[in-house]
């Protein structure tokens, strides 16, 4: 059994690094804000009170969040374990969530905030079918237009210098707390992730004293590390 938390700023490439950890070690990915975005979607009663927090210009409350995994991690579909992206986003969750449940390890996607910059400055969004693009590597094959759709490509409101500026202050200023916690405990794992994401999910697994990530090769699927965890 496997418990990590992942953390890392936007465009650390925490979802991705979450994801290949969950299918090659049979680790169910726990994404917090996908919960949420589901239960907005589905209308439930936790999305209700979502769109009310959010209409309201507030922030979703400690209580409200750690239900939301409590009640996940209760599911119990995670014989191998899990890997939880998303929380605890502050002190006072990071408390609950020791006092909740014993973790192996904590994965820190490190990125400087230049680098940050460089890479949601360079997202792109086609306006008619939502299709994500980077400038840096994923850019459409003709300038402005969606590959998909044709539609035009445009940048979300909220991905200007000043309001990204805000939003790593408000990130550093929470996290950096919840990181000391988890660091007396010994549980830390700081990655740099500026190199090729390969490169990263190595690093990681090295330091939790994983198995490594089988190379690709072509028509044929990775099992080694597979074999291995179970
Ligand atoms: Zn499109």
């Amino acid at each position: 059994m496997r418990k990590y938390v992942i953390m890392g700023v936007q465009g650390s490439g925490k979802g991705t690094h979450a994801k290949m950890l969950a299918e090659d070690f049979d680790l169910v990915h726990i994404a917090v804000g996908d919960i949420f975005r589901w239960n907005v979607q589905n209308h439930t009663k936790i999305g209700a009170q979502v769109r009310r927090i959010m209409a309201a210009g507030q922030l979703v409350s400690d209580d409200l969040v750690e239900g939301v995994v409590k009640e996940r991690l209760a599911g119990h579909d995670w014989n191998y374990g899990f890997i939880i992206d998303g929380f605890p986003r502050n002190e006072r969750q990071a408390e609950f969530f020791l006092e909740s449940y014993d973790i192996d390890g904590v994965i820190h996607l490190d990125l400087p905030d230049s680098e940050v910059a460089r890479r949601v400055l360079a997202r792109r969004l086609c306006s008619n079918c939502g299709m994500d693009y980077s400038l840096l590597d994923n850019s459409p094959s003709s300038e402005g237009k969606c590959d998909a759709c044709g539609g035009g490509l445009i940048q979300r409101e909220d991905d200007t210098e000043e309001a990204l500026a805000v939003r790593l202050r408000d990130y550093h200023e929470k996290t950096n707390p919840v990181l000391d916690i988890f660091r007396r405990k010994e549980y830390v794992v700081t990655v740099d992730s500026r190199p090729p994401k390969e490169e990263v999910q190595q690093a990681v697994r090295q330091m939790l004293g994983l198995v490594p990530r089988p190379l690709a090769v072509s028509g044929q699927e990775p099992e080694t590390a597979k074999a291995a965890a179970s």
